[in-house]
């Protein structure tokens, strides 16, 4: 079997297992504790939290350690749009409809059951959004903006500088979703201009069920886990010790080996692109075609069911995605395929092939001598 869905996630690095063990057995204290056994543990914690903001370029004081990158997204989102309505009256909440579930989802929420206005802001056909875009829409009632920097299903890069500093320019809070583009891109907050920014480690060789979200500080930001006094009150709850000493040092290991990893998956993802296009018919690149994720390749075919094409490539031996881990089972489009325009016909046909650590020529080699005749034959039982 040949796993070619490092969007979905990634193995945990060895390197970041050994990191986490001992925080299971022999360090095994509550950070919280007054005790040796606490302070060990806290020391762990604070240790992780250092790397991190280093990682970040940010202050320590504005890591706050989450379960996931869902959760980052959920902190973010409810704590700025409470707190800013509290603060200013403002409710309006302004997002892209490319945006990962965990983003879309709870701003329905937020506008069905708290009354907060959402307005959902265009991309074009790659599903970016322009900074232009979130200029316009910016208005005195915007409590906060969130644009996503890399879309985990058409791997597309937003301009994430610009629209920072299009929000800050006019006194908005801005949030980016990076769960994705953490693995390859940079994550400096300072360069980037971002008031808040999710991650989560299971997108960069660390466990799952652990992730942070950064906080400039100042922002307003209410709790959305109440509790003990755990993460500076905004996140109640004993922190997962070891996860977050996993997420530190994959997080580390990612920056000090991004230029390395990059070129490993490159040029395979290239090859890909290239070579899709050129010999399926009826075959469309989804996404923009330069301003992508290094490992990330993502096509569209007509009048082919992209659920029929993973499990014939599954058969096959290649464990691929047909865009996002959670829509798969779904028979309509996904959202981020209705957001870039596409028909219905090319719509359901989409296939997302993602590179990583364990990629090698010859499993891209014996993938594209397969697809092909696995998209004919998808066609055929359509
Ligand atoms: C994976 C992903 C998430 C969710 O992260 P979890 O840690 O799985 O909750 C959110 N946003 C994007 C862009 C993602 O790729």
């Amino acid at each position: 079997m040949i796993y070619l869905d490092y969007s979905a996630t990634t193995p945990v690095d060895s390197r970041v297992l050994d990191a986490m063990l001992p925080y299971f057995t022999e360090f095994f204290g509550n950070p919280s504790s007054v005790h040796r056994y606490g302070q060990r543990a806290e020391f762990a914690v604070e240790t992780a939290r250092e790397t991190t903001a280093r990682m970040l370029n940010c202050q320590p004081g504005e890591i706050i350690f989450t379960s996931c990158g869902s959760e980052s997204d959920n902190l973010a989102l409810r704590g700025a749009a409470y707190a800013m309505r509290e603060k200013t009256g403002a409710n309006w909440i302004l997002a892209s409809r490319a945006e990962h579930p965990a983003v879309t989802k709870t701003l329905y929420h937020l506008e069905k059951y708290e009354g907060f206005r959402i307005e959902w802001l265009e991309v074009d056909g790659h599903g970016m959004v322009s900074p232009e875009t979130v200029s316009k829409a910016i208005c005195d009632n915007t409590a906060v903006v969130s644009v996503m920097y890399a879309n985990n299903e058409i791997g597309t890069i937003n301009p994430i500088r610009d629209i920072a500093e299009a929000c800050r320019s006019r006194g908005v809070l801005f949030h980016t979703d990076a769960v994705q583009a953490a693995a390859y891109l940079p994550v400096d907050v300072q360069e980037l201009g971002v008031d808040m920014m999710s991650l989560g480690a299971h997108k960069f060789y660390g466990p799952k069920g652990v992730g942070a979200l950064y906080v400039r500080r100042g922002t307003p930001l209410f709790p959305h886990l109440t509790g003990g006094g755990q993460e500076f009150g905004l996140r109640a709850g004993t922190q997962n010790v070891s996860y977050i000493v996993g997420f530190a040092e994959a997080l580390r290991l990612t920056g000090v080996e991004r230029e390395k990893r990059t070129a490993q998956v490159a040029p395979l993802r290239d090859q890909i692109i290239g070579t899709v296009l050129e010999v399926i018919p009826k075959a469309r690149l989804t996404g923009h075609p330069v301003a992508r994720l290094p490992h990330h390749a993502s096509f569209v075919f007509e009048h082919v069911d992209g659920n029929v094409l993973l499990t014939l490539l599954d058969a096959a031996g290649f464990a691929c995605s047909s865009g996002s881990a959670c829509k798969t089972g779904t028979p309509e489009p996904s959202e981020v395929m209705n957001a870039i325009g596409l028909p219905r016909a090319w719509g359901l046909g989409s296939l997302r092939v993602t590179l990583g650590s364990g990629t090698t020529s010859e499993h891209i080699e014996s993938f594209l001598s397969l697809l092909p005749e696995l998209v004919e034959k998808a066609r055929r039982l359509k």
